[in-house]
């Protein structure tokens, strides 16, 4: 089956999307999900950040310059991307329709401007809002240590209060109540029987 004539999807696995406001705590379910079910595939986006202690290219991300994002652009090479904090940060395509015409159960983790982009490239998508238990949990996390100046927590907090709002755009939430639980039901939703 040809992968290159269009987005739509060629078999009746779905793409699942988790995305949801920043330090809701997306990277460690997907962290968890990687440890214990090695079955479901996780898009590995290119990032033009620089790696973090302990991440690996071609594992977490693959890191790229600005000349190299732009190339992947103009190729479109990228099936979304979006700037973040400065950075940019996208989903390469090809690996992605692969693995949905293989059967294979795909995951991307992006953050809500990439989530409305796949939305609009790719209707079929399930898109899952994570969630925190409560605002005023969101809100300790975005404030942090207290390290930062106060117009920069205040502006975390101005944009976590938007990022909320963007659940009603999701076709369903799951609250972030323990990593295990959240891995749990994004397994179900993906059809993906075996656990850790
Ligand atoms: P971090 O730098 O902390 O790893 O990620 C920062 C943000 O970028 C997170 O909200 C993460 O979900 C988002 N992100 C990671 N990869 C992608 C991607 O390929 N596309 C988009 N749109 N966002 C991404």
């Amino acid at each position: 089956m040809s992968i290159h004539g269009g987005d739509s999807l060629p078999h009746d696995r779905r793409l699942t999307v988790l995305s949801g406001p920043s330090g809701v705590g997306k990277s460690t379910v997907v962290a968890e999900l990687r440890r214990s079910h090695p079955e479901v595939w996780l898009s590995v986006s290119v990032t033009t950040r620089k790696p973090r202690p302990g991440e690996t290219h071609g594992v977490e991300y693959f890191f790229a310059d600005d000349a190299e994002f732009d190339r992947l652009i103009a190729s479109g090479e990228l099936l979304e991307w979006a700037d973040f904090a400065g950075h940019r940060y996208g989903t390469p395509r090809t690996p992605v329709l692969e693995r949905l015409t293989a059967g294979v159960p795909t995951l991307l983790e992006i953050d809500l401007q990439g989530a409305r982009q796949v939305r609009a490239a790719m209707p079929d998508a399930l898109l899952v809002f994570l969630a925190p238990p409560s605002w005023e949990e969101l809100e300790r996390r975005l404030r942090g240590r207290g390290t930062e100046p106060p117009d920069v927590i205040a502006r975390r907090l101005e944009v976590g209060l938007t990022e909320m709002a963007a659940e009603k755009e999701f076709d369903l939430t799951i609250v972030n109540t323990t990593v295990k639980d959240v891995c749990h039901r994004l397994i179900a939703l993906m059809g993906s029987s075996s656990s850790s």
